[in-house]
């Protein structure tokens, strides 16, 4: 699979494309699909998969994608069971995530790097992981002296930042330019594989920088709010804060 058809590395707002089978691996559980260009999201960096439906307009038939995941470069659709089999190579099929999902996901993704932001541009704390559903999520930190208090504070402060309407920003950089940028050590930068010739970076401008492959809003006014549902001690230094988006509508 040509990189340029991973549709979701230079276009998270693209929800559905036209693609031909490559290859179907009928031999498990679970139908394994490789099209020739996707929209999904294949899961890492603690944002999970997409789901979707892929659609044959010669037969109308549909199959449900429970999940999507990289197998070497590819990214690979599993497909749920269905008693008349998966799609043949070569069919033409028309891709469709299950766009508020991975929408919410998006908002929720975009939700945590205001939140790595802030607690590294004002307490100077290191974000060492993070896990997120669509809607909420967790981030843990190297963060000795949080409080309730400060939970609290740091709410406000990331509400007033996504109020900001700021511009979220992709690039992709070579190696050498992306490790000289200072604020991308605290992402674990180092940690990426020697391999890696292209670093991509997520940008939340005038707030946040991130070594990041996943997917995110193009402005951080499209995220509405956010509400601290909980936060503990991993440990001495390390802590966890847990968010929910609070939906504009709701
Ligand atoms: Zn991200």
């Amino acid at each position: 699979m040509d990189p340029a058809g991973q549709l979701a590395y230079t276009d998270a707002y693209a929800r559905s494309v036209e693609a031909r089978v490559a290859t179907v691996d009928d031999s498990g559980e679970t139908p394994l699909v490789l099209l020739d260009r996707t929209v999904f999201y294949p899961g890492g960096g603690g944002q999970p998969s997409d789901r979707g439906l892929l659609l044959r307009a010669s037969d109308g038939r549909q199959w449900t994608v429970r999940a999507a995941r990289k197998t070497g470069g590819d990214i690979v659709h599993e497909l749920e069971p269905t008693s008349d089999g998966p799609p043949q190579r070569d069919d033409v099929l028309r891709v469709d995530l299950d766009w508020a999902r991975r929408f919410a996901l998006m908002r929720t993704h975009t939700a945590l790097h205001a939140l790595c932001g802030v607690v590294w541009r004002d307490y100077g704390a290191l974000v060492t992981g993070g896990n997120m559903e669509p809607g909420g999520g967790r981030m843990d930190f190297e963060f000795e002296r949080m409080s309730g208090d400060l939970v609290d504070e740091i709410e406000a402060k990331v509400n007033t930042e996504l109020a900001a309407h700021r511009q979220v920003r992709v690039n992709v950089l070579p190696r050498d330019e992306a490790f000289a940028i200072p604020d991308l050590i605290r992402t674990k930068i180092n940690l990426l594989p020697e391999g890696i010739r292209d670093i991509r970076t997520i940008e939340i401008v005038g707030l946040d920088l991130q070594a990041d492959g996943g997917t995110h809003v193009a402005n951080t006014s499209e995220v509405g709010g956010i509400r601290v549902t909980g936060y503990e001690s991993k440990g001495r230094i390390n802590k966890r804060i847990r968010l929910e988006l609070v939906d504009p509508a709701g």
